[in-house]
């Protein structure tokens, strides 16, 4: 459960766009707070985004809303950090100052014609102690194959140059439902994988997309039969789409368990570049979909599919305080397991067991390779 506020914005994208182009900030108020935002375009979309939808005359490409997207920091905060998505009247983001994030999200709501947003801070969200974590569905034994893949630790990383990834983001019509209008759901779907570039950003990855793919209603499922049925209809669009990975942003509970996502663990095939999360609230366990936890998911997913397991996520304790690093199961929300602390990286955030990001920075290339033309 979330106290926020609600607002609508009246916001002209376009000037939006120009301002932060031509290197002037951008001044939002938040409870009466002014912050100047520092921001630069990360161009998350390609230029001519379409939706993939197939009905009985065939595979049909419809064009989609642009989204800018940016990512940036508030002036004169240090260690803040912003993401934004912007299109006509919407406006999602995370502005993190003071370890303290606020977060923008949509709602269904409508007022003269503009979308509401709800706003809150991280330490507003009300969470139930008692509730259950929820789980990431990937099993410790599954990362069998990856052991044939062991490195060299190297004292200097690789490659530092970004590695774009082409993904395919999909969702069903109950994902749809959740937003209101498909525009939302995209929308949101941008804004995501413009929250998890920021953290990949630290392994020199950039996750881009020009293709949608849409979903009827699919069947109720566990998360496993999800993936399965997403692992065998999904192909087919990525060879068509030059996709290197695959995410189905599902609008509905897995049955029959507390997990939550699930996400192929990479071994060097391109038959391992799927993955599923859930969207909406695990009841009765931590996890509520909540803005900063659809994020966490999606870059823990998408994790896997770099390689990253759950064996090398770490965990370190300052007075009183648990952290994780992304690749922890179960998710807890008492604990900064937010998005900044992501993959240990073998200096702050791990050691020499627990460098999930080298795992990503030593598989990037062969992925970025799983579908080109
Ligand atoms: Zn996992």
């Amino acid at each position: 459960m979330i106290d926020f506020d609600t607002v609508t914005f009246e916001l002209d994208p376009n000037k939006f766009n120009e301002a932060v182009n031509n290197k002037g900030n951008v001044v939002l108020t938040l409870e009466g707070e002014d912050l100047e935002l520092e921001l630069y375009e990360t161009y998350v979309m390609r230029k001519d985004p379409k939706v993939i939808v197939e009905d009985e005359s065939g595979i049909h490409f419809i064009d989609a809303p642009y989204f800018h997207t940016y990512h940036g920091k508030v002036v004169g905060k240090e260690g803040s950090r912003v993401a934004i998505t912007t299109y006509d009247d919407i406006f999602i983001g995370m502005i993190d100052i003071d370890d303290n994030p606020y977060y923008v999200e949509l709602t269904k709501g409508m007022v003269n014609d503009k979308t509401v947003h709800a706003i809150y801070r991280k330490n507003s969200r009300v969470k139930d102690p008692a509730a259950k974590p929820a789980h990431c569905g990937v099993e410790n034994e599954d990362m069998g194959v990856t052991n044939l893949f062991s490195f060299e630790k190297t004292a200097t990383l690789s490659s530092r140059s970004t590695t774009q990834i082409d993904i395919l983001p999909c969702y069903d019509r109950d994902f749809k439902d959740i937003y209101g209008s498909y525009t939302a759901a995209e929308g949101d779907i941008t804004n995501m994988i413009n929250e998890v570039n920021m953290e990949f950003a630290n392994q020199s990855v950039q996750l881009t997309f020009n293709y949608y793919k849409k979903y009827g209603y699919l069947d109720d499922n566990t998360s496993q039969g999800i993936l399965d049925f997403f692992k065998e209809d999904i192909p087919l669009y990525m060879d068509i789409t030059d996709s290197d990975l695959a995410t189905l942003f599902y609008g509905d509970e897995f049955i029959n368990e507390t997990v939550i996502g699930r996400g192929s663990v990479y071994n060097g095939s391109s038959e391992r570049a799927y993955s599923v999360v859930q969207m909406v609230e695990e009841p009765n366990t931590q996890y509520d979909a909540d803005y900063d936890e659809r994020c966490r998911l999606l870059g823990h997913e998408l994790g896997h599919n770099f390689g990253a397991s759950h064996d090398e996520a770490y965990n370190w304790t300052i007075p009183s305080m648990n952290y994780f690093t992304l690749m922890w199961t179960p998710f807890y929300f008492n604990s900064t397991h937010q998005l900044k602390q992501i993959y240990s990286d073998g200096d702050v955030y791990g050691d020499q067991n627990h460098n999930n990001s080298e795992y990503i920075i030593d598989h990037k290339a062969t992925i970025a390779a799983f579908r080109t033309s």
